[in-house]
């Protein structure tokens, strides 16, 4: 749980940290957010994040609200106020808050609202060890067509991770009309083919593309691992050698069940076990 929260400028204990009743972030899902991972008192990509917190707002006809600097100092004294080593850093940005009008507000008038809280996850402490491996239970993707815009409308992401977890299952593995997966409902997903090929979606509306992808992009190369951008069906899926997935809360995180499928051999592959322990020497880690 955050102690101190952020908000439009004051760092508020918790309980009494809130937003306006019309804030159009509550009606409208009409802002966006970053989650970036906490380690050893440093910032996972931090610029990376910042980016494409931009890119979002962009997207929605949104500035910055501060500059990244801006921003970067109060990630930096949320994180110190609650005391995080390891654990997540969240920002909110939404268009402020104004009385409920599907129209945009004048941005002259109404500031925009911004919440950053901080957290500690014993997971995180793992440390260089690999995450346990999860299973994943496939369904179909019922989100919005602008899913490269990191916006907080998470209900259907929302609903599938709960029916994974009905199943037992970490995460939910969402799939398009024609039967490709998509991504989790907060992860990117990966395969490694019987060949050793690293198999992901490439950037799209139909998904996030995620800080991590690109971290795992950037381990590959500096390896020499071979990776094909493209999408793959369940079916394939559920035949790879390897499979996981990758966020900023997740790391590389071994699947290793897809619905009743277990994948390779139902343990951590090689590719996988690679990837989980270098992650962190191709990442940015800011103070
Ligand atoms: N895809 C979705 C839908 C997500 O929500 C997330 C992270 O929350 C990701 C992918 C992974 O992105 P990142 O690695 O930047 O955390």
């Amino acid at each position: 749980m955050s102690r101190w929260v952020y908000v439009n400028g004051r760092y508020l204990p918790y309980g009494q940290a809130g937003v306006h009743v019309e804030d159009r972030g509550f009606q409208f899902a009409d802002a966006v957010y970053e989650v970036c991972e906490i380690r050893g008192g440093r910032i996972v990509d931090e610029s990376r994040h910042l980016a494409r917190l931009e890119r979002s707002l962009g997207e929605l006809d949104m500035p910055m609200p501060m500059s990244a600097k801006a921003l970067g100092r109060v990630i930096r004294e949320t994180i110190r106020r609650n005391r995080v080593r390891d654990g997540l850093v969240y920002l909110q940005v939404t268009r402020g808050a104004a009385p409920r009008d599907f129209l945009f507000p004048d941005p002259e008038r109404v500031p925009q609202t911004v919440v950053c809280t901080a957290r500690s996850v014993p997971l995180a402490k793992v440390g260089l060890e690999m995450r346990p491996g999860i299973h994943v239970v496939t369904m179909p993707d019922e989100r919005w067509a602008r899913r490269d815009i990191k916006t907080v409308q998470l209900l259907a992401s929302s609903l599938a991770r709960q029916r994974a977890r009905a199943k037992g299952a970490g995460e939910a593995w969402l799939v398009d009309g024609s039967g490709h997966v998509t991504e989790g409902a907060a992860s990117n997903a990966w395969i490694v083919s019987e060949a050793g090929v690293l198999v992901t979606r490439p950037p799209s509306h139909d998904i996030l593309k995620g800080v991590t992808r690109a971290a795992v992009f950037d381990l590959a190369r500096r390896e020499g691992l071979e990776i094909e951008e493209r999408a793959f069906t369940v079916e394939e899926a559920k035949r790879a050698a390897e499979a996981f997935i990758t966020s900023a809360s997740n790391a590389v995180t071994p699947v290793l069940r897809i619905d009743d499928s277990p994948i390779g051999a139902g343990e951590p592959g090689p590719f996988t076990e690679k990837l989980a322990r270098a992650l962190y020497s191709v990442t940015e880690l800011s103070i």
